[in-house]
C-alpha cells in the first residue's frame, strides 16, 4: 500500500529543518494586556486587540444578554433564515458610524476580501494590487479569475505607470491595504484615488488595522484622509480593534446591494452568531459615544515608541500603534523575543518569509488596555535584553 501521506510528512520535516515549523502558544485566559500563556502569566504585546474590546465588561453584557434572547445560533445562511434583526442593526450602526451609504457584515475580513473581490471583478477584468497587501486579499484576487497586476509598495508612480498600460481594459480594480501590519505605514489614498479618477479605477482599500484605529474615534483611514465618499470600498475587520470576530464591506448603497446579490460568504456560509453581532454593536456605540479610548491608544503608542527611541532601538517608520523593533538578524530576533519571554513580555519576532529577509523584528502591538506600568515593565525588559546580549 501507497503511503498517502509521505509527501506532508517530507514538507513538515523540511519546515522544521528551515525553522519555519509554527509552535503554536495556547493562552489559558482571557486575550488581555495581562495573559497566562503556555503556562506562564506574561504581558501581552502580541493582540491586535487595539482598545482592550476582547474582554471588555460592556461588550459581554451585551453578548450575554443577546444569548439569552435569541441563542447561540442564527441557524442558517443570510439569505434563507439567518439574518437576524442583530444584523441590520449592526450594519445600520456601522455605515452611520462610517459615514457611508451601507455596510454588510461577514464572517470575517478574509471572508470579506473574499466576498467582494470576485462579486466585482472577473476574466479580463485587471486588479492593480500593493505587493505587501494582505494574504486574504491575495486570496479574493485568485478566485475573482481577474488579472493581477502588483505594483511595489506604496509607489504610485510605478502604479500609474501599469494602470495606463491597462487604460483600455473596461473594468479595473486597485487594491491596497489600509495599514501594513508588517510595519505600520499606511497607504497613500489620495494619490490612489488621483489616479483612479484620472483612469476610471473602482477603488478598494482593507482597513482591518485601521478600523478602530485611525480617523476620527476610530472611524478608518478614508476618515483619517477625510476621503468620504471617493472611495469606492472600504473592507474592515470586527476581530482586532472592535475586539469580536467578523468583517464588513462598507461603501455606496449599489455595491452593498450587489454583494447581498453575488457574495459567496453571504450566500453560502452561516451568519455570525448573536453574541458576536451585539458585542460588536456594543463596540460601536462606546465608539460613537467617545474618543477616550482611541486617545489612550494613541498616547501610549507615541509613549513607547519615544521611550525605545530613548534606548538606542530603530522602531521602523511605523504611523500607527503598530511597533516595528528592528534587529535585522534573523536569529537575535528569535533570541531576543525568547529572553523577552523570559521576562515576562509576549512579543513575537517576525521573520522571514513574513518579512524581508534581513528585515527581521521584534512587533509590538500597543493597545489602550496597556497601563503606564506595563509599558514601562516592557521597556525595562527590552533594554536589559540588550544589555544582556
Ligand atoms: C487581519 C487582517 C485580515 C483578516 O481579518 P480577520 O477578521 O481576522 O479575518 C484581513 N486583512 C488585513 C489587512 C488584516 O490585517
Amino acid at each position: 500500500m501507497q503511503n498517502k501521506t509521505a509527501w506532508i510528512e517530507k514538507e513538515i520535516a523540511n519546515l522544521k529543518a528551515q525553522g519555519l515549523y509554527k509552535h503554536v502558544r495556547t493562552l489559558e485566559s482571557p486575550s488581555g494586556p495581562e495573559i497566562v500563556v503556555d503556562g506562564k502569566k506574561v504581558l501581552n504585546f502580541c493582540s491586535n486587540n487595539y482598545l482592550g474590546f476582547t474582554n471588555n465588561p460592556i461588550l459581554k453584557k451585551a453578548a450575554i444578554k443577546a444569548i439569552e434572547k435569541y441563542g447561540v445560533g442564527t441557524g442558517a445562511v443570510r439569505t434563507i433564515a439567518g439574518t437576524m434583526v442583530l444584523h441590520l442593526e449592526l450594519e445600520k450602526k456601522l455605515a452611520e458610524f462610517k459615514k457611508v451609504e451601507d455596510v454588510i457584515v461577514f464572517q470575517s475580513g478574509l471572508m470579506a476580501n473574499i466576498a467582494v473581490i470576485p462579486a466585482l471583478m472577473g476574466e479580463g477584468d485587471v486588479i492593480f494590487s500593493d505587493e505587501l497587501n494582505h494574504a486574504s486579499i491575495i486570496d479574493g484576487c485568485r478566485l475573482s479569475k481577474a488579472t493581477v497586476v502588483r505594483y511595489p509598495h506604496n509607489n504610485l508612480v510605478e502604479l500609474e505607470k501599469l494602470v495606463k498600460e491597462n487604460s483600455k481594459v473596461a473594468k479595473k480594480l486597485i487594491v491596497t491595504d489600509g495599514v501594513f501590519s508588517m510595519d505600520g505605514d499606511i497607504s497613500n489614498l489620495p494619490g490612489i484615488v488621483k489616479i483612479a479618477t484620472k483612469y476610471d479605477c473602482l477603488t478598494m482599500v482593507d482597513d482591518a488595522h485601521g478600523e478602530g484605529v485611525l480617523g476620527k474615534s476610530g472611524r478608518g483611514i478614508v476618515d483619517h484622509y477625510h476621503l468620504h465618499g471617493q472611495f469606492d470600498i472600504e473592507v474592515g475587520t470586527l476581530s482586532k480593534a472592535f475586539g469580536v470576530v467578523g468583517g464588513f464591506v462598507a461603501g455606496k448603497k449599489i455595491i452593498v446591494d450587489w454583494l447581498r446579490q453575488k457574495a459567496r460568504p453571504f450566500l453560502f456560509s452561516t451568519s455570525l452568531s448573536p453574541a458576536d453581532i451585539a458585542s460588536c454593536i456594543a463596540a460601536v456605540d462606546i465608539l460613537k459615544k467617545s474618543d477616550a479610548l482611541v486617545k489612550k491608544m494613541w498616547a501610549n503608542a507615541e509613549y513607547f515608541k519615544n521611550r525605545m527611541k530613548k534606548l538606542g532601538f530603530d522602531v521602523g517608520h511605523s504611523v500607527t500603534p503598530i511597533v516595528p523593533v528592528m534587529l535585522m538578524d534573523e536569529k537575535l530576533a528569535v533570541e531576543f523575543s525568547r529572553k523577552l519571554f523570559e521576562k515576562g513580555i509576549f512579543a513575537v519576532a517576525l521573520c522571514y518569509p513574513t518579512v524581508p529577509m534581513g528585515k527581521a523584528r521584534i512587533r509590538v502591538m500597543i493597545s489602550a488596555a496597556h497601563t503606564r506600568k506595563h509599558l514601562d515593565q516592557a521597556l525595562l525588559a527590552f533594554s536589559e535584553v540588550k544589555k544582556g546580549l
